[in-house]
């Protein structure tokens, strides 16, 4: 589905009725995020969304960087190039720190140095969407977690509640760094929370996620409802593992981390 803002105006009688710019703004944001939300007919549609993430394809520092890359430079994901004011919408982290609990000291030294892919779980039950006072973050009927910048007011309560370390708050204008900018994708403002969104914008053009796509294979993407997906087949044929699952979060991101390549 694609109209502009004039055709829009023009369709909900707006322009006619002298309607406020104010209100004539707030209808066209609303109408939007409706569009956003309810995928188009020659999109992707699931009824649950999830990621199989296949350690066992992943080998090369260029395996990662490919999908940082595709996921950071579509998305106007800032460069601060400061630990401390980063954000980042998928990262990596050692198996001990992104498992704690499943690790033990007679792990093969492959897995404990391996550098894991970590982004948001889009969590069946997730305490970000919980926590937060102005509904910027909501989960959608697909699964998907949400982030909606121009609800948010900072106040970060989502990111205390978050065990994931998935959020990432803006600091300062993200804008002078952002390496690229990418004209198709907003960019954000300081003051806001940003994360993945499992590439939503994608996903109606009929897209795989970015870092699915960059991955040559080592991500699957697909409904979790439908036994016939790509994902459901590697999570009946391999032993997987999801991040912090004593929390009961359910995240809907999981990892084959090792056994024989099905
Ligand atoms: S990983 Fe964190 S941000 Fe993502 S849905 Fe779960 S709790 Fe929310
Ligand atoms: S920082 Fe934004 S998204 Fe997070 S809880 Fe506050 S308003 Fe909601
Ligand atoms: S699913 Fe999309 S938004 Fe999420 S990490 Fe992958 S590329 Fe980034």
């Amino acid at each position: 589905m694609s109209i502009d803002r004039r055709q829009f105006l023009k369709i909900a009688g707006i322009s006619a009725l002298g309607a406020g710019t104010a209100a004539a703004n707030l209808i066209w944001k609303n109408s939007l995020e409706a569009i956003q939300a309810a995928p188009a007919e020659e999109g992707l549609t699931a009824k649950k969304w999830a990621m199989v993430i296949d350690m066992r394809k992943l080998k090369t520092e260029e395996d990662y960087k490919k999908i940082t890359d595709a996921c950071h430079s579509i998305h106007n994901v800032p460069d601060f190039g400061n630990p401390k004011d980063e954000v980042k919408w998928i990262w990596t982290d050692t198996y001990e720190h992104a498992f704690p609990g499943q690790e033990n000291e007679y792990l093969p030294e492959a897995i404990k140095e391996k550098p894991f892919p970590l982004l948001c779980n889009h969590c069946e039950n997730p305490p970000c969407v919980r926590v937060c006072p102005t509904q910027a973050t909501f989960k959608r009927q697909d699964g998907i977690v949400m982030q909606d910048e121009h609800r948010c007011i900072g106040c970060r309560f989502c990111m205390a509640a978050c065990p994931f370390g998935a959020r990432s708050f803006n600091y300062r204008d993200p804008r002078p760094f952002i390496k690229e900018k990418n004209p198709e994708y907003p960019t954000r403002t300081k003051g806001v929370v940003e994360k993945c969104t499992f590439c939503t914008e994608r996903l109606v053009k009929g897209l795989m996620p970015a870092c699915a796509e960059k991955s040559n294979g080592a991500i699957a993407f697909g409904d979790l409802k439908d036994p016939n997906s790509e994902v459901r087949k590697l999570l009946s044929a391999n032993y997987t593992i999801r991040r912090k699952q004593e929390l009961g979060t359910q995240p809907s991101v999981f990892y084959i981390i090792g056994g024989s390549e099905k």
